[in-house]
């Protein structure tokens, strides 16, 4: 999965504890909405376009003020849910009425490029590259040995600038960016951070089992957002999960699926 390298299987899971979850119809399965407006929303996608826009926006007030002996202008990004999409993978999941995210389906997938540029992504890192302000992609992934080659190849594949070595960090043993965010913050002065979870952004957010706690977090910096943080919508996954859960990946199990009932009926 994109956030995290925790890595049950739980598509032998699903069988044996499937008793409250999807129907053999699967029209109670409890990801439909969330796909469903992935797939479908015009809202969605607008999301996209707000975020590269005001993206745009920042990158170009840094390059009027950039003065010969700046640091050189950056931007990091994630990739999965930020830069590109798998949408189809969700689909894939409704189709075998699985109501959880399931690592080894998500795995087959990504050798395939079955992915695509969000939108906005790929006029807004061209933007980007032309005026010489570097890319640099931060992702957790885990794959196995070929990790690294695949999300380099989906960089390719997509025609995304800087895609090479120095500027595409995979992490497979950690979803902690801020060591790499850090280093690149030493030489480049970056712009904007773009991503779909709080993760992407700084560490103390990655907060479990505390919805409370996690939210007070991101309030403590809600003047960053849409200024030096550029946040993408994901109701299908990530560590909003884990706040819930305990971890990104829950198996899917009634324990679980109570668990999200119980956060649904939160008082806001
Ligand atoms: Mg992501």
């Amino acid at each position: 999965m994109a956030q995290t390298p925790i890595k049950p299987t739980n598509a032998a899971t699903n069988a044996a504890t499937n008793t409250t979850g999807p129907s053999a119809s699967g029209v109670n399965n409890a990801l439909l909405y969330a796909v469903a407006w992935k797939k479908t929303a015009a809202e969605y996608r607008a999301l996209y376009y707000q975020g590269f826009n005001i993206a745009r926006i920042h990158v170009q007030n840094a390059l009027d003020k950039h003065k010969a002996g700046d640091k050189p202008l950056a931007i990091v990004t994630d990739m999965d849910d930020t830069i590109v999409n798998l949408l189809d993978y969700w689909s894939l999941l409704i189709n075998q009425n699985k109501d959880y995210f399931d690592d080894a389906e998500w795995d087959k997938l990504i050798p395939e490029n079955k992915i695509t540029a969000s939108p906005g992504s790929t006029e807004f890192l061209k933007f980007c590259a032309d005026n010489k302000v570097e890319v640099f992609y931060v992702t957790s992934r885990d794959q196995g040995e070929k990790t690294y080659e695949y999300a380099l190849g989906h960089l390719k594949h997509l025609g995304f600038p800087y895609a090479d070595t120095s500027h595409l960090t995979v992490l497979q043993d950690t979803s902690n960016k801020e060591k790499r965010q850090d280093e690149i913050m030493k030489s480049f002065n970056v712009v904007v951070f773009l991503g779909d979870n709080l993760n992407d952004f700084r560490r103390k957010y990655y907060i479990k089992n505390n919805i409370d706690a996690r939210i007070k977090a991101m309030e403590a910096d809600r003047d960053q957002y849409g200024v030096n943080y550029i946040l993408f919508p994901n109701p299908t996954d990530g560590h909003w999960l884990a706040a819930i859960y305990g971890e990104s990946e829950p198996l899917p199990t009634n324990a679980n699926r109570e668990l999200m009932k119980k956060a649904a009926s939160k008082p806001y």
